[in-house]
Formats: structure tokens, sequence, C-alpha cells
């Protein structure tokens, strides 16, 4: 028997506030793992934040805004951008995902349903955008957006209890005898489903 958990991706951010701050808390609410680099210091507009930034497990990049913008867009298989474009932070961010040779999308030209697909097929997704004090309320508009997004990515990656009537999220993969792979939420539901499926082998 084999145990294994269904990966979803990792959301990364540089810490600002704003968008960066949005996606992060987002993906925390949505049980996402979260990370990334932060400026030297864990520097943002509301001055240093180590305790927050380290909560979603940022690291200080010892470097500057644009450093560590590079090495987020690098870490990352596809940033999405939300906000303004053509900004300082915009134009850094777009050079940074084309030198790295990465996935470059704008959150303003795809629609919810487009964004989880690409999603869905990264390791590690790094969100960038405005910071609160370019674009006041950007903050509650990345983590609502992304919010619903990473509800849709969860849903469509994750794998049901086979368990009949279990919707939780099966964690446990069993190999049967004839070479299925079965998937359960908890030993019990494992053990019960295999105990119902061993009745119904009797009674015929
Ligand atoms: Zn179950």
């Amino acid at each position: 028997m084999t145990q294994h958990r269904f990966a979803l991706p990792k959301i990364i951010s540089g810490g600002q506030s704003g968008a960066d701050q949005g996606a992060l808390f987002a993906a925390r609410e949505m049980g996402f793992e979260t990370g990334g680099w932060a400026p030297r210091g864990f520097f943002t507009e509301n001055g240093y934040q180590p305790a927050l930034l380290e909560s979603f497990g940022l690291k200080d990049s010892q470097l500057d805004y644009i450093g560590r913008t590079k090495l987020n867009a690098k870490e990352a298989d596809l940033t999405i951008w939300f906000g303004k474009t053509g900004t300082p932070g915009f134009n850094a961010t777009n050079k940074a995902v084309r030198e790295a040779g990465k996935k470059f999308l704008l959150a303003s030209e795809h629609c919810d349903r487009c964004l989880v697909t690409e999603i869905k097929t990264c390791g590690i997704v790094n969100i960038a955008g405005n910071r609160e004090s370019i674009n006041p309320s950007i903050f509650q508009y990345t983590k609502d957006r992304m919010t619903r997004v990473l509800r849709m990515v969860k849903e469509k990656t994750m794998t049901k209890c086979m368990f009949p009537g279990c919707e939780k999220e099966a964690t446990i993969n069993v190999t049967t005898p004839d070479g299925k792979t079965h998937s359960y939420c908890s030993i019990d539901h494992m053990n019960d489903h295999r105990n119902i499926l061993v009745h119904e082998l009797m009674k015929k």
C-alpha cells in the first residue's frame, strides 16, 4: 500500500503590499503551499514585515526589488500579473520572466477558467502585480480572484475518496490484485470499502 498526497501547485510572490500579499492570503486560505523571495530584510511599503512574510514561507533574498523579482520569475513555471501594466514593477517583471524563458500572463486578459487551466499544469506559480499605493484595492481584488481560481484548481486536481458517498479528498492509494488503483480519504474508508467489495463478491 502506498500513501500519497495529491500535489497542488505552490504559489509564490515577492511579498509586497497589494497583489503579492493578496495572492499569498488566498493561497493559504485555500490550502496551497506558499513561498517566494522577498526583498532584503522583508521590506514592503508597510516597512519591514519579516513575521508576516516568513509565516507564508518567504525567504530573504538579500537583494533589492529587481533582484528578488528575477529570482521569483526564474523559480516559477508561470508568472501571472495583476493590475496596471506599464509601471516600473510591471516592466521589471516582464523583463525578468522573458529572460528566464518562462510563461507570462496578464490576469486582466484571461478569464478564471483560463487561469485554472494554466495553473493546473504548473509546479510553481508566481503571482506579481501592483503595490497597494499604485492601485488601491488591488490586494482585495487579487485575494478574491485567486481564491476563486485556486478553489477551482483544487476541485479539478483532487481525487475524491472512493468509499460510496464520501466527498473527502483521497490521500491514500491502494493497488488492488487486478492492478487497478483505488483512492481513499482514510484507512477506515479503505477497509470498509474492501469489506463491501468482498461481501459483494461472496454473494455472486
Ligand atoms: Zn472517505
